[in-house]
């Protein structure tokens, strides 16, 4: 089911197959889903980026697309997302999902882009914090983010408001940050790992690393080099889990390769020597 609102949607049923890059909608509306997972359960996405993908990344693997509008400051697609479109949005994905699952236990920001990115983003996870309050719901309330935005004190304020934050770090090793992610011109790697330690300190939820392995040409981010060093930021981090994936759905790059389980493993034995907590996810 899609309702529509200017040239976006509301609601979006995903596909069965999740594949973004076939989907007819191709991130065009404000929630999506329902998703059912090990690792949120049975969810909701919101995506403030209806129009356009807005990140400050362009990752080879990311199964959005393009980016339209790489930025590391706050920028709006023209969707002009508020708290009364979000609320709306949200009733009817809360519908959606209760129709099929009869439950719901998380709602999470994510989607086309870099949520953080948005300059309403603390009145709509203002929104979000209402709207399950009102609706008397245990769900876990999270982000999904590339981690570029971590030095801006008001977004550490509002992303200390959420109970899960699922950041992003492929690599610690700033040429392959450079071939792998795209950044935009000003973004470090060192300064990202440095602001995750610092958000770490600030941050009581649940902190988790996302880590997407991929091989493309000659450009790999999982040798025993690569799973040492991030190891090692990642002990100064201290995240509460790792969580490790390969392309599992259509990336916007052709030829990006996923690696194999054995590889995923080997990379998760490196870490876990490290008293890091790790989960492997294929799909
Ligand atoms: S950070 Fe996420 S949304 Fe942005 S380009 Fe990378 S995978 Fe896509």
């Amino acid at each position: 089911m899609v309702v529509s609102s200017k040239s976006f949607l509301m609601y979006a049923k995903c596909i069965p197959s999740g594949e973004c890059l076939k989907c007819p909608i191709r991130g065009r509306s404000i929630t999506y889903g329902p998703f059912k997972s090990r690792r949120r359960g049975v969810s909701i996405g919101i995506n403030l980026f209806p129009i356009a993908k807005v990140c400050s990344f362009n990752c080879i693997y990311c199964f959005r697309g393009p980016t339209k509008i790489l930025s590391v400051e706050p920028v709006d697609d023209g969707a002009g997302i508020n708290e009364s479109l979000l609320k709306d949005s949200l009733r009817i994905a809360y519908e959606e999902v209760m129709k099929e699952f009869r439950t719901i236990n998380a709602i999470d920001f994510s989607g086309s882009g870099e949520p953080t990115l948005h300059p309403k983003l603390p009145e709509l996870v203002g929104t979000v914090k209402s709207f399950v309050k009102e609706y008397g719901l245990d769900v876990s309330v999270g982000m999904f983010t590339n981690s570029t935005t971590l030095h801006s004190n008001h977004i550490v304020k509002t992303l200390k408001n959420l109970d899960y934050v699922e950041a992003k770090l492929d690599t610690v090793i700033q040429s392959k940050f450079e071939l792998i992610n795209i950044p935009h011109k000003t973004l470090s790697i060192d300064r990202i790992v440095n602001n995750l330690r610092n958000f770490r300190k600030e941050f009581n939820g649940v902190l988790t690393i996302q880590t997407i392995l991929i091989k493309y040409n000659n450009i790999i981010n999982y040798t025993f080099e690569d799973a040492k060093a991030l190891a090692e930021a990642l002990t100064t981090i201290e995240p509460d889990e790792v969580h490790l994936y390969t392309t599992y759905k259509t990336p916007r790059v052709e030829n990006v390769e996923k690696v194999s389980y054995e590889v995923m493993r080997d990379f998760s034995n490196v870490l876990e020597r490290y008293g890091l907590k790790v989960e492997i996810y294929l799909s």
